[in-house]
């Protein structure tokens, strides 16, 4: 079984038991959030801290 989770930043489809190093997970606000690169997850972040 395959389980996927999605970028919150571009909704680009990531398989979470196959490319499990290559999801980003960040921290925002106290909350885990999973991205597909780092670019995303710094665009995230930007926009949820001021
Ligand atoms: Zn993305």
């Amino acid at each position: 079984m395959t389980k996927f989770v999605k970028c919150e930043v571009c909704n680009e489809k990531l398989s979470s038991e196959k490319c499990s190093f290559a999801v980003i997970r960040r921290v925002v606000n106290g909350e885990e959030h999973l991205f597909c690169c780092s670019a995303c997850a710094d665009r995230y972040k930007k926009k949820r801290e001021h």
